[in-house]
């Protein structure tokens, strides 16, 4: 049987999420964070594994309520913000839009989905570009605007006015995705849901120390919330992942205190990578770097070669590479790596 044939037109020429694994001593390719919590750990036991799991996820709901200040009627719970996004184009379809180059899952979902997608160049500081934008706005009209501020893989921010004049010329919602804005030194646009009806928010655990438990949040209007509540599956969030991350949320001063550490390292390793002559490195407000050199896919190989594994985005940008901010030690052991390799 030619299984291709059998596979809907749109999935045929789709390639899926590359994240394979690859063994090495020092991983910085996934935006993980260093640091783990096994303290937090210590009750799963008492899990009754025969049970299925709350399906409301009512206490990681109310915990993530307290933590932003909204009722727990705002919040919809994802197996990561992955999920979500599913949710979301699954609920409101296309036109999906986005800048790029940016998070890679917006597209994949919305083609998965067989929805249009509709791409957009940010300028050449890695900002929005309004003009393109609000062309593209008005043309093709998106049920679905993402904007994932701190921006993966430029890191940067993108500047308030935009997305607020994004969020005003849109007769769709704006999507965003505040995966890193822990690491970041600016507020988050959060407090724009007093004011907008067509701004909401995606968070996740993945990038401050629960990758590993798959746990992402919608923040966004009642209406919306309810509206995404009917495609989602009944227990998507597992009991095991329900109660860490409650955990978690209560331990929040824990985990702010390894996000400190990132941000002060990140500020090292830009230093440290700004000094090595022929790299060009771009600010970042997140828990990673990318950073142009010549033969970008060379020194990727030959650095996986020395035992350290990064990413390579020059199909994105030309000639760059994204480096996850690690421990001290692992941020030495790159940048010893690849001072030898370049
Ligand atoms: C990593 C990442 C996510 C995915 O988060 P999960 O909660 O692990 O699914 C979402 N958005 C952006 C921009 C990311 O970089």
């Amino acid at each position: 049987m030619d299984i291709e044939k059998l596979l809907r037109k749109n999935i045929r020429k789709l390639s899926g999420y590359a994240a394979k694994e690859i063994p090495c001593k020092v991983k910085l390719d996934a935006n993980e964070s260093p640091y783990s919590f096994p303290s937090l750990l210590e009750d799963i036991a008492e899990i009754e594994t025969n049970r299925y799991p709350d399906p409301e996820a009512s206490e990681l709901k109310r915990a993530a309520a307290r933590r932003w200040r909204v009722s727990h009627k705002n919040i919809l719970l994802g197996n990561g913000s992955d999920e979500i996004i599913y949710y979301l184009i699954t609920t409101f379809g296309g036109p999906v839009m986005y800048p790029t180059p940016t998070f890679s899952m917006y597209g994949i979902i919305a083609k998965a989905l067989g929805e249009k997608t509709i791409e957009v160049s940010l300028d050449r500081d890695f900002d929005l570009s309004m003009d393109r934008m609000t062309g593209a706005i008005k043309k093709e009209r998106p049920k679905l605007i993402f904007l994932s501020s701190p921006n993966n893989p430029t890191g940067n921010c993108f500047s308030s006015d935009r997305m607020l004049g994004l969020i005003n010329q849109s007769k769709g919602l704006v999507v965003i995705d505040e995966a890193y804005h822990p690491f970041s030194s600016r507020k988050g646009m959060l407090p724009l849901m007093n004011d907008y009806d067509n701004v909401i928010f995606m968070r996740t655990l993945s990038k401050i120390g629960f990758a590993a438990l798959r746990v992402g949040f919608l923040i966004a209007p009642e209406e919306v919330v309810e509206a995404v509540n009917r495609v989602r599956l009944p227990f998507n969030v597992n009991a095991i992942s329900q109660r860490v991350a409650t955990r978690a949320l209560k331990n929040y001063r824990e985990i702010e205190k390894t996000v400190r550490l990132i941000c002060k390292e990140r500020d090292r390793l830009y230093r440290e990578l700004s000094r090595i002559g022929t790299v060009r490195v771009f600010p970042s407000e997140a828990n990673f770097i990318l950073f142009q050199v010549s033969d970008a896919p060379g020194v990727h190989k030959r650095l996986l070669g020395k035992g350290v594994l990064i990413r390579d985005m020059s199909a994105q940008i030309k000639d760059t590479l994204r480096v996850t901010v690690g421990t001290p030690e692992e941020n030495d052991f790159f940048l010893e790596k690849l001072k030898e390799v370049l």
